[in-house]
């Protein structure tokens, strides 16, 4: 397939148009404008309102005014340097145009004395005369239709006059053709949305200040346009997915009904949730294609688990996968009592595994004598084959991109999928980056937890902490303590990690701190995390953030120097390690004065909530969505006019009518279809259009 040709000209080269050259179209590159379609969506972000008036007496000074003018006279300057002045009068008074290094010819043809002009500039005050220096218009009141009443202020970079940008912007609109409706007409009718070409020019010409707003129907229609392209790309892939075999697995949940007769607790309202929405998609013909979302210590491991154990009763196995070979040990560990208690065989697959054990197991998984094996993600490649392969759980941790989950797809087994994440994502970024998934999200903590105290200390007060853990460690409690990569060299931290080390076993005694950081051999590392977790060491130094999925129930105490060099994500990933048992915990950020501004809002929001889904927002809010999820790795397209902080609910909106419109025309082959084959071309989702190419 190829781009329709009525957009050609929208994809021409800036060049094309008339008034830009090679140097204003280099300026514009840097605003990420390259070709006439970009200026299409470029908005003006504001207005100057040249609504007429009478009288320069009474202006404000730094607004502009227009008004109408007679000539009086001119004041060449008498000195060099000094401006050359035009005194002019108005209904109510005379004042001063101004100008420097101006020709006296050209302002005498300009504004002849005795002549009738209409002004419109900027207001000043010399000397308590108000003046405009420089009006941006000076006109004979016949062509009064040059001044715009509202004149339309583009965001401009270095090196593009306004003037240029408004000219180029009117010529890329006059390159648009009429194209066909590609949104629901139903929806349009309801929100009261003009059609696109109607919407795009409104939005470039507003007739009042409201028109700016993000609510305006022109702008909110072309919003959701560019949402609704990039929900199109995901909707096309998930039903390109769900297309491919499936497996439907059942169980007689004997399997799971064993596990939860054994745990000491029950399920929560919102595990109960996310595992029978997982069991209604295992057992549907389609691939499932499941986000787990929740919030550190919100019970995934045993939604994961439960999902592995259908794979289980129907017949099949499941894999579970892990960023990095701790957390799947750490998998493994919290796995393996929930196998036992119903019988079922669980390994893993390590890079540590000798050779001979490596090859037994992959041998028994073959044999399907291993019922559920876990391991990194590397299982995805290698050659590791399964007897019947029902689900795979993907810890995802780090988040993946749209783009880097839809090659692992790919790649990945025809089974099951459920990708779990840790870290809570505000709703809009959610849809937009898993718009492609169903999700279930775990919003309800095991009852019984203890919030976790949490207090800023300045690292002026070190003495103070290591007295009070000390205190805290003679009553059998026990801490974490992070000492974060801050220095160019990765060196000079781990020195000053050991010197905190040696520091805190003086304080606190020889054996009762231990030390992980990432340079130290594995096994070793190991066996620090192994004392720890036994309660042979009290105090756990670590050099890098340690690993998301620690599991210490007995740790109560999280001491995290220099705070102030994470972001929020991690800090509430941090302090997730502690509050996970019916003990009071405490978190210390401790941080080194003077804190910046943003890193001092960063560090309230922490000590003001402990809802990962409010401090995501709040993060979204602060940093943008692209610095949040990473723009780059993230997959999502810039959305010029679409703003994800404020407007969710119009991606949701978007992503319901996408899979809409693939449900009624999978092929995309009706009107509407063909449309929005349009739009997909005209936002450029070339990923669509492969999904559609391919069929
Ligand atoms: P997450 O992976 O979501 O951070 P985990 O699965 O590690 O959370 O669970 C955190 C802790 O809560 C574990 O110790 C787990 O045994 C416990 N837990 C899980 N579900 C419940 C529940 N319904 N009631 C009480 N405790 C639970
Ligand atoms: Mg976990």
């Amino acid at each position: 397939m190829s781009r329709p040709e009525a957009l050609f000209p929208l994809f021409g080269k800036l060049e094309s148009l008339a008034g830009i050259g090679p140097r204003t179209a280099q300026a514009l590159a840097h605003m990420d404008i390259t070709r006439p379609r970009d200026l299409l969506f470029t908005l003006p972000h504001t207005v100057i309102d040249r609504q007429r008036r009478d009288s320069l007496r009474g202006a404000d000074a730094g607004r502009v005014a227009t008004l109408e003018v007679t000539v009086r006279r001119h004041l060449a300057p008498a000195r060099k340097g000094r401006p050359y002045r035009v005194e002019v009068e108005d209904a109510q008074g005379v004042f001063a145009l101004v100008f420097f290094h101006a020709r006296a010819d050209w302002l005498e043809r300009q504004l002849p004395v005795g002549a009738r002009r209409l002004v419109s500039g900027k207001v000043e005050i010399f000397d308590g005369v108000a003046q405009i220096v420089h009006p941006d218009y000076m006109v004979p009141p016949s062509r009064a239709g040059d001044i715009p009443l509202l004149e339309p202020v583009y965001p401009l970079s270095a090196g593009v006059a306004a003037k240029t940008m408004r000219k180029a912007v009117a010529e890329a609109l006059a390159l648009v053709p009429d194209l066909p409706e590609w949104i629901d007409p139903a929806l349009r009718a309801q929100e009261g949305w003009p059609g696109f070409r109607t919407a795009l020019l409104g939005a470039h010409d507003p007739a009042t200040p409201q028109d700016l707003s993000r609510d305006a129907p022109a702008r909110r229609r072309l919003a959701y346009d560019e949402f609704f392209a990039h929900q199109m790309t995901l909707a096309l892939a998930r039903a390109r997915r769900r297309r491919a075999r499936g497996i439907s697995s059942t169980g007689d949940g004997a399997l799971r009904r064993r596990v939860l007769d054994a745990l000491p607790y029950r399920l929560t309202g919102a595990q109960a949730r996310a595992i029978a929405e997982i069991e209604a998609d295992m057992a549907a013909p389609e691939r499932m294609n499941r986000l787990l979302q929740g919030d550190v210590g919100s019970g995934k491991t045993l939604v994961a688990f439960m999902a592995l154990l259908i794979a289980v009763e129907a017949g099949g196995q499941g894999v579970m996968m892990a960023p990095t070979e701790i957390l799947a040990r750490q998998h493994l560990s919290a796995l393996r009592p929930l196998a036992e208690s119903c019988g079922v065989v669980l390994e893993a697959l390590t890079g540590r595994d000798t050779a001979r054990a490596r090859k037994a197991r992959l041998a028994a998984l073959a044999a399907g004598d291993i019922d559920i094996i876990v391991g990194t993600h590397a299982l995805f490649q290698k050659d590791v084959r399964f007897r019947d392969l029902r689900l795979a759980v993907i810890d995802e941790q780090h988040r993946f991109g749209v783009a880097q989950r839809m090659e692992l797809a790919a790649k990945g087994p025809a089974s099951d999928v459920l990708v779990m994440t840790a870290t809570p994502i505000p709703r809009s970024l959610a849809l937009s980056q898993y718009g492609d998934m169903d999700v279930s999200v775990l919003d309800e903590k095991p009852p019984g937890r203890q919030s976790v105290a949490t207090a800023l200390v300045s690292a002026g007060r070190m003495d103070e902490v290591v007295a009070r853990l000390a205190e805290a460690v003679a009553q059998g409690r026990q801490a974490y303590w992070v000492c974060p990569l801050v220095a160019e060299s990765e060196l000079s931290d781990l020195t000053a990690a050991r010197e905190r080390f040696e520091h805190l076993r003086a304080a606190l005694g020889e054996d009762r701190v231990g030390l992980v950081h990432g340079q130290m051999p594995p096994a070793e590392r190991d066996r620090a995390m192994a004392r720890f977790h036994d309660g042979e060491t009290s105090v756990l130094v670590a050099t890098t953030a340690i690993e998301v999925g620690v599991d210490v129930p007995n740790a109560t105490i999280m001491v995290v120097e220099r705070a102030e060099h994470f972001g929020l994500a991690q800090l509430h990933q941090l302090r997730g390690r502690v509050g996970r048992s019916s003990a009071a915990s405490t978190c210390l950020l401790m941080y080194r004065a003077p804190l910046t501004e943003a890193a001092r809002r960063r560090l309230e929001i922490l000590r003001r909530t402990e809802d990962g889904f409010r401090i995501a927002e709040e993060d979204l809010a602060m940093r943008g969505a692209g610095d949040v999820i990473g723009t780059e790795q993230s997959g999502l397209p810039r959305f010029r006019v679409g703003d994800l902080e404020s407007q969710a609910g119009l991606m949701a909106l978007a992503q319901r009518d996408a899979r809409k419109l693939l449900r009624e025309d999978p092929e995309l082959a009706g009107p509407r279809g063909a449309a929005a084959r349009m739009l997909l071309w005209l936002m450029e989702q070339d990923r669509a259009i492969r999904l559609i190419s391919v069929g």
